[in-house]
C-alpha cells in the first residue's frame, strides 16, 4: 500500500523528478544555511584548486540530498558517479569507479549507513590516503596490491545518521543536516515545478498543496502532479485554492498533512499503549510495519509537528496528538 504523501520515491516520481531538479545551487530553494555553507566550501576548494572535503548529508527522505550532491558536482565542474550502500557487495564493485576518477570528481553514495563493513574498510584508505588495496586472489594468503588513486570527494547521504559507524562519520569534513521545509518555501517549490511542467497555478493553490506536503519537496511535487490531473479533468486546468482543496480531499490528503499511516501510528500509541512511552519495536509490531520505516519515514514528521516524542523510555503521544484524534489528553500528557 503506497500513500500519496509518502516521502519515499515512487516509480511515478522517477520519470518527472529529473526535470524538476534545480540546475544551480542558486536555484535550490530553502535550506539557506546549508546552501550558504556549501557555497563557501565550493568557492574555497575552487580557489585552492583542491578537491572538496568529503561531505555527509543527513535528514529525512525527499528533502534534496541527491539534488544537492549533483549541484555540488555542477558548481565544482566535476563528474559525479552515483551508487548506494546496499548495492555495493564487494570492494571490486568500487575499484573501477575509484581508479577511473579524475582529481576532484565526486562519488555519491546514497544510504551510506547500509555499507557492508568490508566496503567501509576498503573506503577508509581511499578517503584518507588516496589509495586502495586490491586483492589479487582469494584465500588466507592472498596477495594484495596497493594502488594510488586521484584525490576525489565522497558525498554520502543517509536518513539514519545514528547508524553510521564512528570511524566513517569522522572522515567527513563537511556534515550537513537537512530540515523539513516551511510551507512558504514549499509553495515556492510548487510554483517553480508548475512553471516547468506548464501548469497554471495560483499562489493560493500552491500554498494549499504546500501545507499538506509534510515539509517535503518530493511530496509537494507529487501532489502537484496529481492535482493537475484533477484540475484538467474536473476544472479548467488551473489550480486555484478551491480546485486544490477539492482534489486533495478526493485524494484523502488530510489538511494537516497527516496521512493514514501517521494517524494509525498515533492511534496505536494512544489506544493500544495508553499514550506510551512504548518501545519502538512494540509499536512497530502493533502496526505491522518495520522499525526502520517507522523511524525514518513516519516519526521525523510526527516529531517535528509535535505529535510524538522520543523519550528515554520510548515513544509517547503528546496532548496535541490526543486532541487531533478527538480524545481528551490525560493529565500527564505533555504538549
Ligand atoms: P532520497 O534520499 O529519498 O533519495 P533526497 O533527499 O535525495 O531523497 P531528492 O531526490 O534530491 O531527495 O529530491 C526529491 C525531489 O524534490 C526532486 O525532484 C528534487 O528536484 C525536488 N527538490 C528537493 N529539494 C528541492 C529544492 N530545495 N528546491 C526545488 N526542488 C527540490
Amino acid at each position: 500500500r503506497t500513500e500519496i504523501t509518502t516521502p519515499l520515491s515512487l516509480v511515478e516520481d522517477d520519470q518527472v523528478e529529473p526535470s524538476l531538479r534545480p540546475q544551480r545551487l542558486a536555484e535550490f530553494i530553502g535550506q539557506r544555511k546549508v546552501c550558504d555553507a556549501l557555497q563557501i566550501s565550493v568557492e574555497a576548494a575552487l580557489a585552492r584548486r583542491e578537491p572538496l572535503d568529503h561531505v555527509l548529508f543527513h535528514g529525512p527522505p525527499g528533502l534534496g540530498k541527491t539534488t544537492l550532491a549533483s549541484l555540488m558536482a555542477r558548481e565544482l565542474g566535476v563528474n559525479i558517479k552515483t551508487t548506494s550502500g546496499p548495492v555495493l557487495e564487494k570492494p571490486a564493485d568500487l575499484v573501477g569507479i575509484l581508479t577511473n576518477q579524475r582529481e576532484g570528481d565526486i562519488l555519491f553514495i546514497d544510504e551510506i549507513h547500509r555499507l557492508r563493513p568490508i566496503i567501509e574498510e576498503f573506503l577508509y584508505p581511499a578517503m584518507e590516503d588516496w589509495q586502495v588495496d586490491i586483492r589479487l586472489s582469494d584465500g588466507p594468503r592472498a596477495q594484495t596490491m596497493t594502488m594510488k588513486i586521484e584525490r576525489f570527494t565522497l558525498i554520502g547521504a543517509t536518513t539514519r545518521f545514528g547508524l553510521l559507524t564512528a570511524p566513517m562519520r569522522a572522515r567527513f569534513g563537511i556534515v550537513q543536516r537537512l530540515h523539513f521545509y516551511p510551507p512558504d518555501e514549499l509553495a515556492t517549490i510548487v510554483r517553480r515545478s508548475a512553471d516547468i511542467l506548464g501548469v497554471d497555478t495560483t499562489q493560493e493553490g500552491a500554498e494549499e498543496l504546500a501545507r499538506r506536503a509534510r515539509g517535503t519537496p518530493r511530496v509537494a511535487n507529487r501532489l502537484l502532479r496529481r492535482v493537475r490531473d484533477y484540475a484538467e479533468v474536473r476544472a479548467d486546468g488551473r489550480i486555484d485554492r478551491d480546485v486544490a482543496r477539492a482534489a486533495l480531499e478526493l485524494l484523502d490528503v488530510d489538511e494537516y498533512g497527516l496521512d493514514e499511516m501517521d494517524t494509525r501510528v498515533l492511534r496505536a500509541l494512544i489506544e493500544t499503549f495508553e499514550g506510551g512511552p512504548v518501545g519502538l519495536n512494540s509499536l512497530a509490531v502493533a502496526l505491522g510495519e518495520d522499525t526502520a520505516t517507522l523511524e525514518e519515514v513516519y516519526e521525523p514528521f510526527l516529531i517535528q509537528e509535535g505529535y510524538l516524542m522520543r523519550t528515554p523510555r520510548g515513544r509517547a503521544a503528546t496532548a496535541k496528538a490526543y486532541r487531533r484524534l478527538g480524545f481528551t489528553p490525560p493529565p500527564g500528557a505533555s504538549d
